[in-house]
């Protein structure tokens, strides 16, 4: 082996290298996004494609975050009044809000 040839082999390796920790900090960055929008992160897994990835990533975006409701941890848009889940109110002041000891489940009222 020449050391031209050795020359290339590393240099062919340092990059693949860095595209790989490219690819992998974008995939990384498009699941803090869905954390941050309260969206499933497992809307990644497109990302195995790299078109997957980048077409994931602008929806990611795009998207408008949603809000966890505080009585069944039920995902809303942000512009909802109700819950669609268990009706509550989101807009009610936090006074009349059902106080509940965290981590214990309270099943959903039935209307
Ligand atoms: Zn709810």
């Amino acid at each position: 082996m020449r050391d031209d040839d050795l020359i290339a082999l590393i240099i062919t390796l340092v990059i693949g290298v860095v595209a790989l920790a490219i690819y992998i900090g974008l995939i990384v960055l498009g699941v803090s996004i869905a954390r941050r929008k309260n969206r499933s992160p497992h809307w990644m897994w497109f990302a195995v494609h790299p078109l997957g990835l980048l077409i994931t990533l602008i929806v990611m975006a795009a998207l408008s975050p949603l809000k966890l409701c505080p009585q069944c941890a039920q995902k809303s848009p942000m512009h909802a009044r109700l819950c669609g889940f268990c009706g509550y109110n989101y807009e009610a002041p936090a006074a009349f809000a059902p106080q509940h000891a965290p981590g214990v489940y309270v099943p959903p009222p039935r209307y």
